[in-house]
Parts: structure tokens; C-alpha cells; sequence
């Protein structure tokens, strides 16, 4: 071990940081998982928390109940507001930095909203998933709400077109979970899972019950029920290659998905 780290540090030294036998001697340590006994859960903006009480409190019961056996890191999305500000800045021609702030500003208000519901059962929201206080709330009551953008801000990535910002909460959830090693990465959304169209625009939309990154662009399916750039993130990830998007409207999904079912639809790295 001494050995391969004297080699990375000359290699350090001397190499351009991209150097293919630099990256090479960065990954012969070991995989080292940060919270493997965590799993994030995203609660969809538009899909669960806009539609307010009738989505929200059967869920947080849920919540409550779930995290005697688990341990939770629940991101919120933004939804119907970071739409109606994206549009209002696009129409501005504001860029993707700049949208991204306002997204996350949505996601915030959803984080504080859920944070104050949960507040009774000790569950506290806290302003950044980044390390902190995160394992302390994990270790003592099993739970913590995180706002779900990625903290990018005007330094966000631009897409090709457009100035929409490609990496969003289930981008910002999904780097959580694989940056911290967690068990598992659950999207709670508002339908069975994915379809092979829109099941709210096709009624002859058919269930996927799992699939392949690669099968779901293939099929076309990549810019549907996840951010797009969640699918090369997961193909490249270490830790999290598997997802599971299910229906949190059906009361026991979550707790179902924690313990390991299949209930909605498995998005598979490989
Ligand atoms: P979130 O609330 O987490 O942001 P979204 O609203 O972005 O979730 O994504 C979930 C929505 O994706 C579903 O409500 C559904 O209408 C839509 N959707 C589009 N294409 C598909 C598909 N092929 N299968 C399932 N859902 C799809
Ligand atoms: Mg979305």
C-alpha cells in the first residue's frame, strides 16, 4: 500500500491530472462506501409535493413509521414553481446558472415545508446534504430532508440548448447517494414506475418493470421519467447501479422499496 501511494504521489506530481496512468493509480484503493446503511429517497416535486396534503401526509406517516428500520435521506424535488420561474427567466434569456439558482430556491421551500411537517418526530431539514451534521441526524433519529438541487448555482453545466439546467433534484439525489455509497436510491414519483410512453398523454403506455440504461435509450426513454443525465450518471456510477422509481401514492410502496421489492421499475446501470 505504502508502496502504490509513493508511486500516485510522484505520478501527482509530475503528470497532467488526466493522465491515464494517474487515474489508473487513483483507483487501486480499495471502494470505500461513506453511509452504506443510508438510503436516499427523492420525493418528486410536481408529482408528489405539489399535490400537497392528500400525497404528502400519508407519505410522512410513512416516512415516520419506515425510519424505525431505515435510515433516510429524503430530497425534495421543485416542480410547478421552478417550472413557472424557468419559464419566466428563459423568456428573460437568463442562463442555465441563474435558472438553476431559482430552481433550487423551490426546492428549498419544498425541503422547509417537509422538514416542518416532520418536526415533531425529530426530523430535521438542514441546508446542505454536504457532511455536516448529516451522520449525526442519521445516527440519532434515523432521518434527514435535504433540498434535492445540486448546489451548482450560476456554475451549473449548460445543456447544448436551451438554458433549462440539465442537472436537477434527481441529478442532485442521485450524487448523494453514489458520492455517499448509500444501500439504495428510490425515486417517489406518481406513477407505477416507466412506461414505454407518457402514461398520462398514452393510455396504450405499457409498464416496464425493469431495464437497462442502455435499453431505455434505445427505446427513446431517456429524457422521461428521470432527468436525462441521471442515466449516465448511474452507467458510470460506483456504488448505486440500480435505481427504483415507484408510485408514492400507493400507500406501503416506500416501505415495500426499502426493504428491498421490486414495486415499481428498476433502472439498471448495465
Ligand atoms: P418529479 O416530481 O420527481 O420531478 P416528474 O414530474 O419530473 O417527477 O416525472 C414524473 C412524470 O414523468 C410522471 O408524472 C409522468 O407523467 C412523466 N413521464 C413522462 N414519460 C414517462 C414514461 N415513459 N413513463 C412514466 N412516466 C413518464
Ligand atoms: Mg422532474
Amino acid at each position: 500500500m505504502a508502496e502504490t501511494t509513493a508511486e500516485l504521489e510522484a505520478l501527482l506530481m509530475q503528470r497532467s491530472l488526466t493522465d491515464p496512468q494517474l487515474l489508473a493509480a487513483t483507483e487501486t484503493a480499495a471502494d470505500y462506501r461513506i453511509l452504506p446503511d443510508a438510503t436516499v429517497i427523492k420525493v418528486g416535486g410536481q408529482s408528489m409535493i405539489d399535490r400537497g396534503r392528500t400525497a404528502i401526509y400519508p407519505l410522512v406517516e410513512e416516512i415516520v413509521a419506515v425510519r424505525k428500520q431505515h435510515k433516510l435521506l429524503i430530497g425534495t424535488g421543485a416542480g410547478t414553481r421552478a417550472r413557472h420561474l424557468y419559464s419566466i427567466a428563459a423568456g428573460l434569456n437568463l442562463p442555465a446558472g441563474v435558472l438553476s439558482q431559482l430552481g433550487a430556491s423551490v426546492a428549498n421551500q419544498n425541503a422547509i415545508m417537509l422538514g416542518q411537517l416532520l418536526a415533531k418526530h425529530g426530523i430535521s431539514a438542514v441546508d446542505g446534504a454536504g457532511l455536516s451534521a448529516v451522520p449525526l441526524y442519521l445516527a440519532e433519529v434515523n432521518a434527514v430532508v435535504f433540498s434535492g438541487m445540486p448546489p451548482y448555482g450560476l456554475w451549473m453545466r449548460p445543456a447544448a440548448d436551451g438554458v433549462i439546467p440539465p442537472y436537477r433534484t434527481d441529478a442532485g439525489c442521485f450524487l448523494v447517494a453514489e458520492q455517499f455509497g448509500t444501500k439504495a436510491m428510490i425515486y417517489v414519483k406518481d406513477e407505477n414506475g416507466l412506461y414505454t410512453a407518457n402514461p398520462k398523454t398514452d393510455r396504450n403506455a405499457t409498464f416496464i418493470p425493469k431495464i437497462s440504461v442502455d435499453e431505455m435509450k434505445a427505446k427513446g426513454l431517456h429524457d422521461s421519467i428521470l432527468e436525462f443525465p441521471v442515466l449516465d450518471l448511474l452507467k458510470q456510477a460506483r456504488h448505486i447501479r440500480e435505481v427504483q422509481v415507484i408510485n408514492g401514492l400507493v400507500p406501503g410502496n416506500l416501505t415495500r422499496a426499502l426493504n428491498g421489492e421490486h414495486v415499481g421499475t428498476i433502472i439498471t446501470a448495465s
